[in-house]
């Protein structure tokens, strides 16, 4: 073991030599060597041989590997050998079934004592959550893989460094390069750049996409130009290609379409030498841009639409997606206006497609598994790990500090790169709204669990942006409702058994509210004993059956806690936005809520457990927002807006008065 750890830690340096010398190791392997050596040579050799580009040596050596994992029947490297089935499984049938794959193998993971096989069973799980845009997930798996890094037999600093460059990764998806290029700082400090260039290689193309995306494109090209140096250097032909691939991008964005294109057409011959499929489809792509932005038109569009063709059947909607949308701009340089329309249109429904469906699911997601106690103990990791750093750099021998980054994660995760790397550049601003959700800071409310005004703030935030694209295409016609509502006479049931019964009676509210609404709707506390419903895309018919079950679900039953027996009603109002087609600049959410908030009130002064909706305007907005927002009774005396009301069911008694003149 200790000769192979010298091996492989030269291989961080010299990838050839390593594999020549690991072949050797191989060869004069004694007859009665342990078959776990064995294993492990072969894992080894495999990573290597990839690392030098021989795909097909590769190959070969994880099926050897197979074959005497079944012979020996070891049970840590055939469920390693299933965990890594999970990246087939995603490329031939997308990520759901391969994570459902994963989820087959948890319990005998859970029983395996190898720290290696949660790793790459946590690693594997990073990789396909974070493909599917369920970054929480993705981050929890990779802070997880932080953790197990320090219990891992061998190789831990490679494994933390390779972690936080994936972490990074993820940022980068996120549309946060911020923290992507801060990330590879961590990486960078596990271990230096001379002891570990396979690593800081891919460290500096990570750094290269972070700085692209902060449009510090000189520093991009920078990072790119000295990962492409140490590449050839150490004999890395993959890494090579990626920088080139990285390059040929940045002259892209630089508009020097002649190197772009000398640069792609380097790019895709040394990905094809690999036959690295995945390279040669992103390269191709940068090509034809490059021809096409170079009067070449007809040529380049053959070449992106090969590649659109590519990633179309891999299942990588998000990068056909934002190549469509790099086409579309080629089109529009060329004058081709009809065609980049067509670009357009296709761009527009791959994006509904992919951020409609996953956007409703992860907000919905992460509201169902966001908690903040857990939110804390990340950060408490992070922090820890920091800490423990210089105790690792102390305590390991030197070849351990070299990182090698391919055997880590496996050699099967190689394509992914490639398209992390396309995707997170051109990933669709739309995807802030999920990213601003994830910040870290708490935005939970903390006595019903339910999102907090902050949350839906910053979900509000990039509302504008994304309207825009909306109005454009003209589908318009199923806007976001919200439904605000308050608590009746809660001042009454705080009186009459104590603020902690009041806080019980909170709590309830906040359950039963999320048990009628959608999957897709976000149930808020907005205030003290206020709550939001936000409902995106749902059309008036939607609207009111939910008030309607909102009023039902609080007044139907009364609440109960011990012995005491609560009745709860509460008094709503609500709207749409954008309403009655009035664009948003004119009537924004802010601005629309504030009219729902006077709508609740006129509920409250008519009798409460009740709602009232404003389901359109009877005359033009410039004339009735302003009395809406202000005097709303006035408004509806003028015919300025239709109503709807909604009653809530019926109550028994009605010990209290309902004058409010406070509300008047
Ligand atoms: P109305 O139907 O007119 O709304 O009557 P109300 O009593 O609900 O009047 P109002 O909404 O103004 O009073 C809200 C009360 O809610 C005041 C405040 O003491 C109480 N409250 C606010 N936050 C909390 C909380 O977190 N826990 C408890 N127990 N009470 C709260
Ligand atoms: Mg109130
Ligand atoms: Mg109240």
């Amino acid at each position: 073991m200790a000769e192979i750890d010298t091996i492989q830690a030269l291989s961080d340096k010299n990838n050839d030599e390593g594999l020549r010398q690991l072949l050797q190791f191989k060869q004069n392997l004694p007859a009665d060597t342990k078959p776990g050596i064995r294993l492990e040579v072969l894992a080894i050799l495999s990573s290597l041989y990839y690392d030098a580009g021989k795909a097909k040596l590769g190959e070969q050596t994880v099926k050897e590997f197979r074959e005497l994992a079944k012979q020996l029947k070891d049970k840590e490297a055939l469920l390693l050998l299933e965990i890594f089935d999970a990246y087939d499984i995603y490329e031939k049938t997308g990520y759901a079934e391969a994570i459902a794959h994963l989820e087959k193998l948890q319990d005998a993971v859970s029983k395996s004592k190898s720290i290696e096989v949660q790793f790459r069973y946590s690693a594997s799980y990073a990789v396909f959550y974070s493909n599917s845009f369920k970054f929480d997930q993705a981050l929890r798996q990779y802070l997880n893989m932080l953790k197990l890094s320090e219990q891992l037999p061998r190789r831990q600093l490679q494994a933390k460094m390779r972690t936080w460059d994936a972490i990074s990764g993820l940022y980068l998806q996120m549309k946060d390069p911020e923290k992507a290029l801060a990330a590879t700082t961590e990486a960078l400090a596990v271990s230096s750049a001379s002891q570990a260039p396979k690593a800081f290689v891919a460290i500096s193309i990570s750094r290269g996409v972070a700085l692209s995306s902060l449009k510090r494109n000189d520093e991009a090209l920078k990072e790119y130009e000295t990962a492409l140096k140490i590449a050839k250097e150490e004999n890395l032909p993959y890494a090579v290609a990626l920088a080139l691939f990285n390059m040929a991008d940045q002259y892209l964005i630089k508009k020097d379409y002649k190197r772009a294109e000398s640069v792609a057409r380097d790019a895709m011959a040394k990905s094809a030498a690999l036959e690295n499929n995945w390279g040669v489809a992103g390269a191709r792509v940068n090509l034809g841009l490059a021809l096409g932005y170079q009067g070449k038109v007809k040529e380049g569009a053959d070449l992106v639409k090969e590649s659109i063709d590519f990633f179309d059947k891999a299942h990588a909607q998000s990068d056909v997606e934002a190549i469509v949308g790099e086409f579309s701009q080629m089109y529009e340089a060329a004058g081709m206006y009809k065609e980049a329309l067509d670009q357009v249109r296709t761009q527009q429904k791959l994006s509904d497609q992919i951020f409609q469906s996953d956007r409703a699911k992860t907000v919905a997601t992460l509201q169902e598994e966001f908690d903040t106690e857990q939110r804390k103990k990340q950060i408490e990791i992070l922090a820890k790990d920091n800490a423990l750093k210089d105790a690792d750099i102390k305590n390991h021998r030197l070849q351990q500090l070299v990182a090698g980054l391919a055997s880590l994660v496996g050699v099967l995760a190689g394509c992914f790169i490639y398209m992390l790397y396309r995707r997170s550049k051109k990933l669709n601003e739309q995807l802030q709204e999920v990213n601003l959700q994830l910040e870290f800071h708490a935005i939970r409310d903390a006595l019903t669990g339910l999102h907090n005004r902050r949350s839906f703030i910053s979900l509000m935030a990039n509302r504008v942006g994304r309207v825009e694209v909306e109005r454009r295409e003209g589908s318009y016609r199923n806007p976001d409702c919200m439904v605000l509502m308050d608590i009746d006479h809660f001042k009454h049931i705080n009186d009459t058994w104590g603020h902690a019964v009041g806080d019980v009676v909170l709590k309830e509210v906040a359950v039963r509210l999320k048990s009628v609404v959608r999957d897709e709707d976000m149930v808020m506390r907005w205030g003290g004993e206020e709550f939001l419903i936000y409902s995106p895309k749902s059309n008036p018919e939607q609207i009111t059956s939910l008030v309607e079950r909102v009023l039902r679900t609080i007044g139907d039953t009364p609440f109960t806690h011990g012995d005491l027996v609560i009745p709860v009603t509460v008094t709503a109002g609500f709207i749409s936005v954008p309403f009655s087609d009035v664009p948003e600049e004119f009537c924004d959410w802010e601005r629309a809520l504030q009219i729902a908030d006077m709508a609740l009130y006129l509920g409250k002064t008519h009798g409460r457990n009740r709602a009232y909706g404003l389901s359109k305007l009877m005359v033009a907005h410039e004339l009735a927002i302003p009395t809406l927002t202000h005097d709303l009774a006035a408004a509806i005396k003028q015919n300025m807006v239709e109503m709807i009301e909604v009653l809530g069911p019926p109550q028994e008694t009605t010990t209290l008065s309902t004058n409010s003149s406070m509300h008047a």
